[in-house]
């Protein structure tokens, strides 16, 4: 029984039996809260005249199937999700009529009801399996086809597709049809619609090839925090960049950017009607940080619109690429002509560690996953996909060399417009471009899983040169590949009270020692640098002087981007148990103030309080929570009025705070009694509060009054995540039934609660939440979907219990649970990320 599932020769049967010539999908959305009406006609021709095969569609009530004009019963043809099809023509009309179900999860066609005005809002997300919940589907990559879609809908509303939206035709009753024109072809997983009350800005970019529409939508309760202007702009410059890189008129006609709400992820690529979360336009005080990453969101769907959209993967073996290349080209484009210059900087500080992090749990992969069907797809979607991918085109691009790279994907893009491809085609126009032969290259970062790690080894002489250099490289023990690296060096003393660049340069290292030649004769620096300016994606180690020099003196570093590779690697060597959480910690303290990378600044002080929290001896950890709570007032009360350092001292202060002291800054700040310069007590801001306070169970009646103040899905979210945070066994058993039993919770309600479950110092109530997350992850996966069991199974694991006893039953668990792959591969990370916890924790009670 296929269930939802599809595997790869599934596909691959159908794509060489079929060629789809048209869809056309009639919705109507004026049926109702819960269904709607979806007609879809498919227009196919068959190579084999009489064979079988089957469309896709998920969850729906099927009323009426005619394939060349034959009425076929539902009741015997659809079933498994699958409408069954036999005896094809040469050429063939297939008609489906059925009701489909609104989605509270965000996957398919998503329903919501704005609490503040109550309008109501659709949206559709498709990848990667799920246009098939909203209309009949080859739902596969490689049968690209014109879509034309009519929708029918309140005659108020607004109607966006991948096509320009037509003027609607009135209809009887308030209701209105909107007929888009067919698509470009394209497959199903970019097809979208969004419909509902929405708020319309239009805009246009006059490019080198000529104008693009661009509209931006949002929620009418949004409206004021919609920043028109600065998204104009950062969607200009990137249209300017990637039409003149890729050589590539922009495919699609018009540009719409929607920001929707209860939205999974960052945002989606479809075809010029690209959806956003809508957290993306804040209504509080938000980091730089924020804007980096919105900026990155936004160029990153707009890279897909060549590479994805225009030039699509064959099967979801080569998924991994589409997402790696728009994150390397999103950061490329930001650094080049956005005002965040620094995005590189921001890619090694955040983004990049979760690749790191992902690519040392049980559950890494090769970057080019097998994914022989949809189950493995969703087993192997993770940053591996897109951070360690990104990073791995980086260190390509530096390899054959930026010019020879943009050359191949320049012909690529012409060579593969609206079609298919796989990446051993792309592979071969970068070969043709460049003059290099890459299918081993390829082998070795692409095929094999783990990181490597680079460490200088050297000796010196009498005059404190290198009389040896080398850079060696291992490979942990299960992944034991050892790779090429074109890979940075660089050269920094001590000189005025700053670390200033002596020199730096590039060398190719291969195999476990890499003789460096330039480095004999060179008298030691202060601090030698490895993986100078990011190119190699490796954990890099500091030799002890480089790391004293490092350490004392960070913030005389005044290369963001070097610092970053120094965090990187403290953070590493805390993580790998060889530099205890208190030392960690104690550089956090000391240096952070003075960092002045927007990534830098938000994303450190996190992993600060991680060490205190999970990699601190238990032994000591209530010093050091002290510390760092002390430290942090510290700062905040230092931190320049309205900087970014300041906000971001103030929320992780509230996140370690503990101590009557801290606690009374909490409930001054939102009551007006402690006011800090500069740093404005906004709504989120006050829900941060809220939320510190309910962790300590100090919150009073302050949830329902901030959340009577607050009438919006934002601030039922932060209530919800609030009231899950109490440690009370009412508080949890309330949590727990909203994350994980009730099917009616909103996505982003339920991923608020999963998130704000697990808490320090509340061991005594979360600990009979053992065996009931284990017990959920036996069958979470089929009951509750790929969306709630992912969230939930990922989050609500209860790492803060690290314990040896932990250990040992959830390997019991793993022995014998019989759960689906994908929910048994995060218990194993959780089990993982407690193992790492133990071993850290040991360090640090050294
Ligand atoms: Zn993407």
């Amino acid at each position: 029984m296929p269930g939802t599932n599809l595997t790869r020769d599934e596909a691959a049967t159908r794509a060489a039996l079929l060629d789809v010539t048209s869809y056309s999908i009639d919705l109507d959305l004026t049926t109702g809260d819960t269904t709607f009406g979806s007609t879809t006609t498919i227009r196919f021709t068959c190579a084999e005249p009489g064979a079988d095969t089957f469309a896709d569609l998920v969850g729906a009530e099927v009323h009426e199937i005619t394939l060349n004009g034959e009425s076929i019963d539902p009741a015997t043809a659809y079933a498994d999700s699958r409408i069954a099809l036999s005896g094809l023509a040469a050429e063939n009309e297939l008609v489906v009529r059925a009701d489909c179900t609104y989605s509270r999860t965000g996957e398919g066609l998503h329903r919501f009801v704005d609490p503040a005005d109550d309008r109501v809002y659709l949206y559709s997300q498709f990848e990667v399996p799920d246009a098939r919940r909203v209309y009949t589907t080859f739902e596969q990559p490689d049968l690209k086809a014109p879509f034309t879609f009519n929708v029918t809908a309140p005659a108020h509303w607004k109607v966006v597709s991948n096509s320009p939206t037509p003027e609607p035709e009135p209809l009887d009753e308030g209701r209105a049809v909107w007929r888009f024109a067919p698509t470009k072809p394209m497959s199903t997983y970019i097809t979208a619609i969004v419909a509902g009350e929405y708020h319309e800005v239009q805009h246009v970019y006059h490019g080198k090839h000529g104008d693009i529409p661009l509209g931006h939508y949002c929620r009418q309760s949004l409206v004021e925090h919609l920043d028109v202007d600065e998204l104009v702009k950062i969607t200009k410059q990137s249209f300017a960049f990637f039409e003149e890189q890729f050589d590539y008129p922009y495919p699609f006609g018009k540009y719409d950017q929607l920001y929707v709400p209860e939205y999974n992820m960052g945002a989606m690529e479809n075809a010029g009607c690209v959806t956003l979360r809508d957290e993306y336009l804040p209504r509080s005080r938000q980091p730089r940080s924020f804007y980096e990453f919105r900026c990155s969101v936004i160029t990153h769907e707009m890279a897909h619109m060549w590479f994805g959209d225009l030039v699509t993967m064959k099967w979801w073996d080569d998924l991994w690429l589409n997402e790696s290349f728009a994150e390397w080209a999103c950061y490329w484009c930001e650094a080049e002509v956005t005002e965040f210059t620094d995005a590189w900087t921001g890619f090694a500080n955040a983004r990049k560690q979760t690749g790191y992090r992902q690519d040392q749990l049980p559950s890494t992969h090769p970057i080019a996953a097998d994914n022989y069907d949809l189950q493995a797809v969703e087993v192997n979607f993770d940053m591996i996909t897109y951070a360690k991918g990104a990073s791995v085109l980086k260190q390509l691009v530096a390899w054959v060399g930026l010019e020879p790279f943009l050359q191949g994907l320049r012909q690529y893009f012409k060579d593969f417009e609206y079609s298919n491809s796989e990446f051993s085609d792309l592979l071969a126009a970068l070969e043709k471009a460049s003059g290099r032969e890459l299918s081993g290259w390829a082998k070795e970062w692409l095929q094999t899983a783990g990181v490597n790690t680079l460490s200088p080894v050297f000796e010196l002489d009498a005059e404190g040169a290198y009389s040896s250099f080398s850079v060696s490289q291992s490979a942990p023990a299960d992944w034991p590949t050892l790779r090429r690296h074109r890979l940075g060096i660089g050269l920094y003393d001590e000189v005025d009270g700053r670390l200033v660049r002596r020199t730096s340069f590039e060398v190719d290292v291969e195999g476990p020692t890499t003789q460096v030649a330039e480095l004999v004769g060179e008298k030691q620096p202060d601090l030698l640098l490895l993986n100078e300016g990011d190119l190699a994606y490796a954990k890099v180690r500091l030799d002890e002087r480089s790391l004293a020099t490092g350490i004392a003196g960070l913030s005389k570093l005044d290369d963001s981007l070097a610092r970053a590779i120094v965090w990187g690697a403290a953070w590493d060597m805390t993580r790998d148990a060889e530099m205890s959480a208190t030392d960690f910690v104690a550089l956090v303290l000391a240096n952070i103030g003075q960092e002045t990378d927007a990534w830098g600044v938000s994303r450190i002080p996190t992993y600060a309080l991680q060490a205190v929290n999970l990699y601190s001896a238990p032994e000591h950890r209530a010093e050091l929570r002290q510390r760092f709570e002390s430290g942090l007032r510290e700062l905040l009360l230092a931190a320049e009025p309205g900087s970014d350092q300041q906000l971001t001292f103030a929320r992780t202060y509230a996140a370690v705070a503990h101590s009557d002291q801290a606690i009374a800054d909490l409930e001054a700040l939102l009551d007006g009694g402690l006011e800090i310069e500069g740093l404005a007590v906004d709504q989120d801001l006050r829900w941060t509060l809220v939320t510190a306070l309910a962790v300590n169970g100090r919150e009073g009646d302050r949830i329902e009054t901030e959340a009577a103040a607050d009438n919006t899905i934002s601030g039922q979210e932060h209530a919800a995540a609030a009231r899950a945070s109490r440690p009370t066994a009412e508080a949890k058993a309330e949590a727990w039934e909203l994350a994980m039993v009730r099917d009616d919770v909103a996505n982003e309600t339920q991923r608020s609660v999963v998130l704000a479950f697990q808490r320090v110092g509340q061991d005594d109530v979360l600990a009979p939440y053992v065996e009931k997350y284990l017990e959920a992850a036996d069958t979470m996966w089929e009951e509750k979907g790929t969306q709630r069991a992912s969230t939930a199974l990922e989050f609500i694991f209860p790492k803060q219990l690290a314990s040896q006893e932990l250990l040992d039953r959830v390997d019991a668990w793993l022995e014998s649970s019989s759960a689906n792959p994908a929910a048994k591969r995060y218990v194993r990370e959780g089990r993982a990320d407690v193992a790492r916890a133990l071993a850290a924790q040991v360090k640090d009670a050294e």
